[in-house]
């Protein structure tokens, strides 16, 4: 089959090839998937240049939709011809603190699919049964390739926060998961505010036309007053990594109130640690997504209640991932993407829902 890999070394900037490789034959407890799309996010283009972890030679994507097409026999309530999508943490302990309180995304001895182990930038992937979530038949295959991103959101704003219609949240970073997240905030009734640079002007305009409340590049204290109040926002979610935006976001959020940061940032960087005591607000970090956040996303988007189309900006076959990984590189768009088979199915169900 067809596969898009990290050979060789991870530091190495590319050294990214579309090799020919063997099919997956799934384990006992593994089911094999047709992939039907995947996602190129931003930590594929960190592997590409090789400044982030990975384990080559490695299959990349983390972020997809497919179709179930062979069962180890271990695995009781997934059958061939199921629509699926997976969550990443492929190999776990299963034994540990973590695992055993469904935090495996901590687990020591985690490899998620698409740098740990082979991902989903091929035309199969297999994956263990207990990280599968099936989908229905409302929800396109374009669509449920970004349950990943969508249950990172809901993870970062829902399971630390207990976010309700009053709330007004601002999120930094106009990017997949930062849109996602002013969906999700909205999706409560929450006031969702999304900030970006100038260069996100697209970006943002994306987000205003999907229903996100307010978009800005400016975060003066003018600006916040006007938005939120004198007391500034409840929940800030920081999705951008960036110091700057983070340093800004932090002096927005009101007493008492939290501060979450989502975004992968350098290892250190200068805060206004004083706001911890000054303001009490309390600060949070987020990784990755819980079991319930998929189950949300795919409940969320198959009812229609979060739209996610004007998210989906370019479509790439796998054999052209270095156009869709460029442009992803250079911020042209939203969510990339690539398709490692032919698209007949995925053109239908598209065509059919129109949700
Ligand atoms: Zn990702
Ligand atoms: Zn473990």
């Amino acid at each position: 089959m067809r596969a898009l890999r990290k050979i060789n070394r991870w530091q190495d900037s590319g050294n990214i090839q579309l090799c020919s490789v063997e099919r997956p034959t799934p384990g006992a407890d593994e089911v094999l998937i047709r992939v039907e799309a995947a996602g190129i996010c931003g930590t594929d283009i960190k592997i590409w240049h090789g400044s982030t972890w990975s384990n080559p030679p490695v299959i990349l994507g983390h972020e997809y939709s497919g179709v179930i097409v062979e069962t180890g026999r271990d695995v009781k309530n997934l059958k061939p011809g199921e629509r699926v999508v997976s969550e990443t943490g492929q190999v776990v302990c299963g034994v540990c603190e973590y695992c055993k309180t469904g935090r495996e995304l901590m687990c020591d001895k985690r490899l998620s699919i698409g740098y740990g182990v082979d991902g989903a930038m091929a035309e199969y992937i297999k994956v263990r049964q207990g990280i599968v979530h099936k989908i229905p038949d409302t929800l396109s295959f374009d669509r449920a390739a970004l349950c990943e991103p969508f249950a990172v959101a809901l993870h970062a704003l829902m399971d630390h926060t207990r976010l309700t219609a009053t709330d007004k949240v601002l999120i930094m970073g106009p990017g997949a998961i930062g849109q996602l997240a002013a969906q999700a905030a909205k999706s409560v009734g929450a006031l969702a505010v999304l900030a970006g640079l100038p260069k996100d002007q697209e970006r943002l305009d994306a987000a205003r036309s999907a229903g996100v409340d307010v978009t800005l590049t400016d975060l003066s204290e003018e600006a916040v007053k006007e938005i939120a109040g004198e007391k500034g926002f409840d929940v800030v979610l920081d999705c951008s990594g960036a110091e700057r935006a983070i340093r800004q976001a932090m002096r927005s959020v009101k007493k008492t109130g939290t501060f979450i940061q989502v975004g992968l940032t350098k290892p250190e960087l200068t805060i206004d640690y004083s706001l911890l005591t000054g303001k009490e607000i309390q600060i949070i970090g987020t990784f990755g997504h819980r079991w319930h956040n998929w189950e949300t996303a795919i409940e969320l988007m198959s009812t229609g209640k979060v739209r996610v189309d004007h998210l989906i900006t370019g479509r790439y076959g796998l054999e052209d991932w270095e156009q869709g990984f460029t442009d992803m590189q250079e911020g042209r768009g939203i969510k990339i993407l690539i398709y490692p088979n032919k698209r007949e199915e995925a053109a239908k169900i598209e065509g059919d829902s129109k949700l």
